[in-house]
This record gives structure tokens, sequence and C-alpha cells, in this order.
């Protein structure tokens, strides 16, 4: 880590807003002026400079002389940094820091904006009161905590960020599923700390509200409206009550899974509702007039003549409304006969007499097998 040595004085920052770190602060050794180089120097001219001086203090050519050993490692270490355009940019971005005015230092190094430093990403740091204002040190400090961090995390605090999506899970039960339910649910969210209005520090100080987090947990109750119709495993999306966003970033959206309960009657098929209605062999036999229950309430309806068991009606209009199209499903009912409990001498008589009006086998041409 060619930086951790770079040290010097107190910097207090708040890595990507979840931990604080006491760090020292940071003097830079000149590579540039070490390998005797200007700044903008092209790669092959500090190839060479290196060269150069490598091949002049090498300690196979300075037998015995710690001084000439030294000045080869600085060298060395110099190049390491400046042969390779990634360490180089980064040593660039963070600038040469020769003295450290007022207890802090100038982190961004002479000509250079801070631009150069918000383009590093994701560390807000501040200069414990002494004037400073935020910045960015992003990857340079990953490197120097030996963080390894990734470029799309180490995004920059200055920069609009967009919050995250959360999630949640929520039970409902049948009938809720099919009308609709205005929820009301306690939503844990990301928001921008009111003490300091999401900067993380007040007069210079950290924050004692979000500790310099910039951000805190709230608890919102939040009337969430779960639309008619909605099924099993569908989600429904609250814009912008996810995390809140950052520097003017959008709120994330908060995406509440639903679970529907079952019903012991009623099935949900999509948009339609099944059931099952017995039916005695009489009703079936001459037809009848039933009540079928729907989730709209009972509908009167008529089993029509010579029905058979198994059968299925349809009662439009009577199922469940979809959610995109608003149109209501139907109601799709299956009838079943029913045979009456008990036996005694009178039912057997009768059931003699039904089967006489069977003309034929009702099993006749069945496959008897493969
Ligand atoms: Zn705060």
């Amino acid at each position: 880590m060619e930086f951790a040595k770079l040290i010097a004085g107190v910097l207090i920052f708040c890595r990507n807003s979840r931990i604080f770190l006491l760090v020292e602060a940071v003097v830079a050794e000149d590579y540039y002026k070490t390998l005797g180089v200007q700044r903008g120097a092209s790669a092959p001219d500090v190839k060479k400079a290196y060269r150069k001086l490598a091949r002049k203090y090498h300690p196979d050519v300075n037998p015995g002389n710690p001084q000439a050993e030294r000045r080869f490692k600085e060298i060395q270490e110099a190049y390491a940094v400046l042969s390779d355009a990634d360490k180089r940019s980064q040593y660039d971005n963070f600038g040469r820091v020769d003295g450290i005015p007022g207890g802090g230092f100038d982190p961004f190094g002479r000509g250079r904006g801070r631009a150069g430093w918000q383009d590093a990403g994701g560390v807000r740091f501040d200069f414990g009161g002494a004037g400073g204002g935020m910045g960015d040190l992003g990857d340079l400090f990953g490197d120097i905590l030996g963080g390894g961090r990734s470029r799309s995390r180490s995004r920059s605090r200055t920069r609009p960020q967009p919050g995250a999506d959360q999630e949640m899970t929520v039970e409902i039960s049948f009938a809720d599923g099919v009308r609709g339910i205005s929820l009301p649910l306690p939503v844990q969210r990301q928001v921008a700390c009111t003490g300091c209005h999401g900067t993380g520090s007040q007069g210079g100080r950290i924050c004692p509200t979000c500790r310099g987090r910039a951000e805190i947990i709230s608890t919102e109750k939040l009337r969430v409206k779960i639309p008619e119709g909605i099924a099993d495993g569908n989600r429904v999306r609250v814009s912008g009550k996810g995390a809140a966003g950052t520097n003017g970033g959008r709120d994330g959206d908060l995406y509440v899974s639903v679970k529907v309960g079952d019903h012991p009657h009623f099935k949900r098929d999509g948009d339609d509702i099944r059931s099952t209605i017995p039916i005695t062999y009489p009703e079936a036999y001459s037809g009848t007039a039933i009540e079928v229950g729907t989730v709209h309430g009972p509908v009167l309806t008529k089993v029509p003549p010579g029905t058979n068991s198994g059968q299925t009606f349809r009662l439009r209009g009577k199922g469940v409304r979809n959610l995109k199209t608003r149109a209501y499903g139907d109601h799709l009912y299956t009838v079943e006969i029913v045979v009456p409990s008990g036996m005694s001498p009178a039912g057997e008589e009768a059931a003699r007499r039904v089967a006489e009006l069977y003309s034929k086998d009702p099993r006749a041409g069945l496959p008897t097998g493969l």
C-alpha cells in the first residue's frame, strides 16, 4: 500500500455511509520528484527516468552504500506507482501533499479541483472541523484500508444517488385479495437525517443524531393500497417509499410482496373463481333453481333438467377483477350429485325405480384398459 505510509494528522470520515473510521491523514511523497520527471510526464519518459536512476543507484553498483540502497527503494516505489496507469491516476487525484496547513491538509493537491476528488468516488469525509468541506476519497481509501472495494460500490456521495428499493411481504386473507384492502404498514426507511439535513455534520462536527452517517432509519406508517383482485405472489410497488435518495437522487421504491390465503370453498383460477355445488338426484334429473354463493354474494341460478354430476356452469362477471383490464372474471361452479345417506327399504325401492330410467348402461363403450 503505497499510500498507507502517507500519514499525518487526523481525519474523520464516513465510509460510504455505514462505518466510521478514524484515519490518519496523509502526506504524500512526491513520486514525480523522486524520479525527476514532470507531473504530466509520458509513460515512456517515466520509464526512461526510472531506468536511468535505477542503474545509478542499483545496490550492485553501490555495494555497502545504505543511502544508495534507500534511494533505490524510493525509486522503485515511485516507479511502481507511476508506471501503473490506475495507481498513477489515483496518486494524481490524491495530489501531492507537502504540508499540513491548519492541522488539515490540502487533499486536492496543486491546481486540482474538487471534481478530481469526487470522481474518485465512494467516501465522504470531514476535515475535523478545520474548515474543510466534504469530499470523496473513494478508491484511494479502499486501497489504504486494503479494501479491494469494487467501483460499483464506491459511488460518490456528492452526486445524486437513487435510494435502494426495499421489499417486504404481507399476508392477506382470500377475501382481502378479492376485494382489495388498504393496509396500514409500518415501513422502515433509510432517510436523510433530520438533524443535519443529510450532511452528516452539524457546525463542522459530526452530527449527534446520525453520528455522521447522514442517514437514519425512520419508521413510517404507510397505508398501502392492495388492489382488488391481487393474487398470491403479486407485488405492489409503492413509489418512492424505499430508501431515500441522496444528494437529490430519487427515492427507491417499496415492493410489497403479497401472500394471499386460501378459502375453504372458493378457489382462485386466475380471474375466475371455482366452487363445487352439491345437488340431489331429483334436482339433477328434473332441474331446479339454486342459490350459488359467489365472492360477490349469492346468485340465484337454474340447474337445467338432466344435469350430470361434474358439469360446470358459468356465472359471468362474478369472479375476480383483473388488475390490468379491470374486468371481472367469472364464477365457475361444478355440480356434484350427492346420494342420500343411510339405507332403507323405501330408499332401495326408489333406487330400483330410478334404475329403470336408464335406457342403457352408462359405462357402455368405455375402454377396459390400454
Ligand atoms: Zn445527522
